[in-house]
């Protein structure tokens, strides 16, 4: 990477930790992070280490992620809270895809406008919500999602509307290593009524997601994917998997489809481990494959 100095001027550190850049707080160390200041920092990087043939990975908040004990070969991305502007445009949001999603949501029921109650508290940022096309409580970003910009895996330009990118349950139609840097999302005024109605949402939602979730423990949210018509952590409790421990890592007792690290001991092969044997579980006694919704990357 002999002319990256040259290119990109912005942060970036050796042998990163990924244990400090995720939920689940476990994994090895990246060969490099990156932690672009703008929107132009991210394509020249991008074009750089496209040229030098470097594996790239991107992040966000890391709350859907789970790095794995031999670490990162390659550059790591991280588009962080350096990238969380927030400009009202009309009735669009247009938000730097490092703004985290639950802060948009408070600040949207600040300006008047409403659509994003259902992501009140939700872990993530926009680029990671728009990635995963997040959802809960029957709201989704597919529903707002107004435009996006960013880069494609080699540094150009790329532009997304409302007709181009396609959303799925939990996926989206973005190419592949294509990184985010701008979401656009349209969120209507509200009159007075309507408004209180989405302020009166907003915190039942956030209330269910603090009763929900289990402590402030080391998690990355649902697992698995709900098979259809099912949900999975129901077959997950179902099979008598909840509390099932794995080293220093276990099945949610509160919610059967949260995995969580609760010893000290933890090591990222033992979440692999947890996950593989409970869908290996739900497979032997209920005939179902379960999907990961979690994403895993790196080297055992
Ligand atoms: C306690 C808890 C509860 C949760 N509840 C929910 C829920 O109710 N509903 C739900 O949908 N999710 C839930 N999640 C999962 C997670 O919060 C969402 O998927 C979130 O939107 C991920 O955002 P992130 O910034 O953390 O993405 P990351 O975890 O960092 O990344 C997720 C994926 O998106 C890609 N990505 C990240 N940023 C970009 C970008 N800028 N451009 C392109 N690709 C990118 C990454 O490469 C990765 O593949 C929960 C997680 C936790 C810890």
């Amino acid at each position: 990477m002999r002319d990256l100095r040259r290119v990109y001027r912005g942060p970036v550190c050796e042998g990163a930790p990924l244990s400090e850049l995720t939920s689940f707080q476990l994994g090895g160390r990246a060969d490099w992070l990156f932690t672009p200041e703008n929107h132009e920092q991210v394509g020249r990087l991008l074009t750089c280490l496209d040229d030098e043939d470097v594996p790239v990975l991107v992040i966000g908040e890391g709350s859907n992620i789970l790095f794995r004990d031999g670490g990162f070969r390659g550059a790591i991305i991280h588009i962080s809270r350096n990238l969380d502007s927030l400009e009202w445009r009309g009735e669009l949001a247009v938000c730097g895809a490092g703004l985290p999603t639950r802060t948009l949501a408070g600040r949207s029921l600040g300006a008047r406008r409403t659509g994003l109650e259902w992501a009140a508290c939700l872990p993530g940022n926009l680029g990671g919500a728009l990635h995963m096309n997040a959802g809960a409580y029957g709201g989704r970003i597919a529903e707002c999602f107004a435009g996006c910009r960013g880069w494609t895996a080699a540094g150009s330009p790329l532009e997304m509307g409302r007709d181009e990118l396609k959303f799925g349950y939990r996926r989206t139609s973005l190419p592949q290593g294509a990184i985010i840097t701008e979401v656009s999302l349209r969120l209507p005024q509200a009159g007075d009524e309507s408004l209180a109605a989405a302020r009166d949402r907003y915190k039942w939602v956030a209330e269910k997601r603090r009763a929900f979730r289990p402590g402030r423990l080391r998690t990355a949210g649902s697992t698995f994917k709900n098979p259809e018509g099912e949900h999975a952590g129901r077959l997950i409790d179902s099979c008598g998997l909840k509390g099932m421990r794995v080293g220093g890592v276990r099945v949610s007792d509160i919610h059967a489809n949260f995995m969580e690290v609760v010893g000290p001991e933890a090591t990222a092969t033992d979440m692999e481990t947890l996950i593989a044997a409970v869908a290996g579980e739900v497979k032997r006694q209920c005939g179902i494959s379960l999907e990961r919704e979690v994403k895993i990357y790196g080297e055992k």
